[in-house]
């Protein structure tokens, strides 16, 4: 069996800063308990691991007490929410992704500028809760065509769309045609919102599935990103699953397939991937490729609010990065583990 694991997949440099947020904190070794509101990111692992550290994740911030530190997670949240947390004389350190930021920040300066805003993507994700609360009055969510006759648009020369940082390139782009039929004037964003870390991925999903007999994809079933890859490996005729981790293999899956695209959300941990990696040479005898599609060298430090912690606890944050280095850390794994291996180089056009 020939399994196959592209570069890049997994952590995305959002998510890195994220999970090194609560880290940092976890390992201060602060008297005070750590809350992080909402999954810091959307994988089922990384929030089972901090909670056996006592990190305790909340869904409203009425079940944080007063004074104590709470972390917003990398998906944003509404200005109401960062006076609730004010309010609660909270410690609040915000695991914001900025390129979540970047999208608060244009539908901020497009609802100041008098335009009415259609905000692509699922009504009911943190990201798109988060957004919407910077200009509730301003924003109408779009989350597929079907939405676009029941707008409610006052000037169709005032209009802009914004987007989802995780969603499919593929039915961003239907929607988005949709939109320019019926609001031939929409503005587009100045740059695009789906993020460069959500583009590689799908892009080398896209790249490399349709070769496979099989796509497994690790991420958990809320990770908007996760779910997306594995729509488009189905979409191009390979059986696709997504699963959190080994021990949802099913055996039934592998009858009579010799290649198998292994990927990753960005927010499922590296070591998930390995252990699945492991197990199919195991049972199958099988050795691996990697693609390397694009080294991603994008990383982001950490959020002010924790750096100004972090200082006033005698620590000094400023410089740190966490740097991703994926490929070269497999190919020492799998020298390591003796595992048969090449890595080939494909370049498509990636992003970051
Ligand atoms: S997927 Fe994109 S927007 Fe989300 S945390 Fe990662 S880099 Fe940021």
């Amino acid at each position: 069996m020939k399994l196959i694991l592209p570069n890049p997949r997994g952590f995305c440099a959002g998510v890195y800063m994220a999970i090194d947020v609560v880290e940092q904190l976890v390992q201060m070794g602060q008297d005070k308990p750590i809350f992080v509101y909402h999954e810091i990111v959307h994988n089922k692992h990384v929030v089972d691991r901090f909670r056996r550290r006592d990190v305790t994740f909340v869904d409203s911030l009425d079940e944080v007490p007063m004074g104590s530190i709470v972390v917003f997670s990398a998906h944003g949240v509404s200005p109401a929410l960062r006076r609730q947390a004010v309010d609660l004389e909270l410690t609040a350190i915000d695991a914001t992704c900025p390129l979540v930021t970047k999208v608060h920040a244009e539908a901020i300066r497009y609802a100041e500028k008098g335009y009415q805003i259609l905000l692509v993507g699922h009504a009911d994700h943190q990201e798109i809760v988060g957004t919407r609360g910077e200009a509730p009055d301003a924003i109408q969510i779009v989350s597929s065509a079907k939405d676009i006759p029941g707008l409610q648009i006052r000037d169709p020369d005032r209009l802009v769309y914004l987007t989802q940082t995780t969603l499919s390139m593929d039915d961003l782009s239907k929607i988005i045609d949709a939109l320019r039929d019926a609001f031939p004037n929409i503005k587009a964003p100045p740059s695009d919102d789906i993020c460069y870390a959500t583009t590689n991925r799908q892009k080398a999903v896209h790249a490399i599935a349709a070769e496979c007999d099989l796509v497994l994809v690790v991420g958990s079933k809320n990770s908007s990103n996760s779910v997306r890859l594995t729509e488009i490996a189905e979409a191009s005729g390979t059986a696709a699953y997504l699963i959190d981790d080994k021990s949802e293999l099913d055996k039934d899956w592998f009858e009579g397939v010799d290649r198998v695209l292994i990927t990753a959300g960005a927010s499922a941990p590296e070591d998930l991937v390995r252990e699945i990696v492991l197990y199919l040479i195991e049972e199958y005898d099988g050795d691996v490729e990697q693609r390397d599609i694009y080294h991603e060298t994008i990383e982001f430090g950490l959020p002010l609010t924790l750096k100004k912690f972090m200082r006033a606890h005698g620590i000094d944050g400023e410089n740190r990065r966490i740097v991703r280095d994926d490929a070269v850390a497999l190919d020492g794994w799998l020298e390591a583990q003796g595992i048969t291996h090449q890595t080939v180089g494909m370049t498509i056009g990636a992003t970051g």
